[in-house]
């Protein structure tokens, strides 16, 4: 199915003229910084707001904004409403756009959620009133100047025209709202001489993907929800050559539910206990239910409720354990991929023109004519010798952000405004958002959502948690500005 979605985030106007003074600061312009404003604009509609987005696309964030018009969302329409009172709004959107074209359990493409989100946050503002400088810059660094918190502008890779020297912004109050950083590309210190345009470290940065012939190999280093995208949008672009998929453990991620049925009920209660009494309860409970022939999955939707109090529940030791042992695994039955997305990858495995293996890059160099020849060691140990015209990093996010080469997540935790978790896998925060500091004291005036609150939630990914998340934010924010208001007036 091929879409043709308007150009309506045109309506947010971003522009590189950036306020020297706002009441509230936002940095970036995905779903949770979006989100964040949409909420602060209807309780306080008198403020000023700036939000700084360093890569603006088509829609908002790399998972609306940069994927194609046939990418499926990995949630179904109807639970993708933005906003916790009414999650079925994204739905009945699509009704009256293109009425019965999809159920609520369909997974429908993420360009139109993107268009809708663009759409609705741009309709939400002017609805509101409030003043937004919607602004096309990179926040490198945020301080807390006691009377005010200071931002630091920079401009972006995508403008780089724009605000050529670093600006200084004024706010009463800040939400970080970044995302979470992409991982080093795995060949990072293991090539020598590779020409920069054979290694593609962002496949979500808009032309990516462009420009590779249409007969080349190429070789996708990870087998998650992202190498799925990529391999289907290499197809749709008309490549037909042979795509390797190789990732540590060589596995796809597991297929949603293809209808509804009962769900499970489970309570906290139920996943009491360390990682592996927590996996042997979810086991247990999903046995039982394919016994009576219904699916697993479903266990999986009962757990998740409960899963940022599992995981609080676990000390450092416990939570390290998961990471290393049980991770793989949760991945690919937690992050689950439409039927038909699967259906069309083992299509392309069964046919041979997808291989998917078990092993790790060990080094890269290059050949001749743009080929370059990639050196990866299989499980049993054997290091096989791969020619291809491009490697693509497909193995999402950092996992440990203590070493992170974001200017601003770096400088943050360089003066101590922020820290990270004892794992480094994200910035801490308490249960209304605020930032914590490196000495584990919470900023009132500074509020973080998305999944750089993944160390304390671990859950803090999808749009039916950072909904949540941005409304407690914003909250939080009210209540900071008033607290400000009482003080300044006594
Ligand atoms: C490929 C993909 C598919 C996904 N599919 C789904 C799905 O189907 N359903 C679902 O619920 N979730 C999905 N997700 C999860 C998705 O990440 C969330 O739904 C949501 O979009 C995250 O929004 P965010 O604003 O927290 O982060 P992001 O979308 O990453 O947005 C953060 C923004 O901040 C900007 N930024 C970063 N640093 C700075 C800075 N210093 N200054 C200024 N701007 C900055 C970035 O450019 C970015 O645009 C998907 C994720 C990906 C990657």
């Amino acid at each position: 199915m091929r879409l043709n979605p308007t150009s309506a985030n045109q309506q947010l106007h971003w522009t590189d003229a950036a306020p020297t003074n706002v009441d509230i600061a936002i940095v970036g312009g995905g779903f949770s910084g979006l989100l964040t404003l949409v909420h602060l604009c209807r309780a306080r509609p008198a403020a000023t707001f700036a939000i700084m987005e360093c890569h603006p696309l088509r829609y908002p964030g790399a998972a609306y904004g940069g994927c194609d018009s046939e990418h499926l969302l990995n949630v179904p329409a109807g639970r993708m409403g933005p906003t916790i009172d009414d999650v079925a709004s994204f739905h009945r959107w699509l009704e009256k756009r293109m009425p019965g074209k999809f159920r609520a359990d369909s997974f429908v493409p993420r360009a139109l959620f993107g268009e809708y989100l663009t759409e609705f946050v741009a309709d939400e503002v002017a609805r509101s009133g409030a003043h937004v400088a919607f602004v096309q810059a990179a926040v490198v660094d945020i301080r807390d100047e006691q009377s005010h918190l200071e931002l630091t502008l920079a401009g972006s890779g995508a403008a780089p025209q724009s605000l050529a020297c670093p600006q200084s912004m004024t706010a009463r109050c800040v939400v970080v709202a970044p995302g979470i950083p992409a991982s080093p590309a795995p060949w990072v210190d293991r090539e020598q001489g590779v020409a920069a345009s054979s290694l593609i470290s962002d496949p979500w940065q808009s032309g990516a993907l462009h420009n590779i012939e249409p007969d080349a190999a190429v070789l996708l280093l990870g087998s998650g929800l992202t190498a799925i995208d990529i391999v289907q949008a290499l197809r749709r672009l008309g490549h037909r050559g042979t795509i390797r998929m190789v990732s540590r453990n060589g596995r796809l991620p597991l297929p949603h539910l293809d209808a509804s049925e009962p769900p499970q009920p489970a309570s906290r209660e139920q996943f009491a206990g360390s990682p592996a009494r927590v996996l042997a309860a979810m086991r247990m409970m999903a046995r039982e239910r394919m016994a009576v022939g219904l699916s697993w999955q479903s266990v999986l939707d009962a757990v998740r409720p409960h899963i940022a109090a599992i995981w609080k529940s676990w000390t450092t030791a416990e939570r390290r354990h998961f990471l290393r042992r049980a991770r793989p695994m949760w991945e690919i039955h937690r992050h689950r991929v439409p039927v038909p997305a699967l259906a069309d990858i083992t299509s392309q495995c069964k046919a041979g023109a997808l291989l998917l293996e078990r092993g790790e890059l060990l080094a890269i160099h290059p050949v001749n004519n743009g080929i370059i020849a990639a050196s990866v060691r299989a499980v049993d140990g054997v290091t096989h010798v791969h020619n291809v015209a491009r490697v693509i990093n497909c193995t999402g996010t950092s996992m440990d952000l203590r070493e992170t080469q974001h200017p601003l997540l770096a400088s943050i935790q360089r003066s101590g405004l922020a820290g990270t978790d004892e794992l480094g896998l994200g910035i801490r925060s308490d249960d209304e958002c605020r930032l914590i500091n490196a000495h584990g004291v919470p900023n009132p005036r500074i509020v973080i959502v998305g999944a750089l609150r993944r160390g304390d939630l671990w859950e803090s990914t999808a749009v039916p948690d950072l909904r949540l998340h941005a409304t407690r934010a914003a909250a939080t924010i009210v209540a900071a500005l008033t607290d400000q208001h009482l003080k300044a007036n006594n």
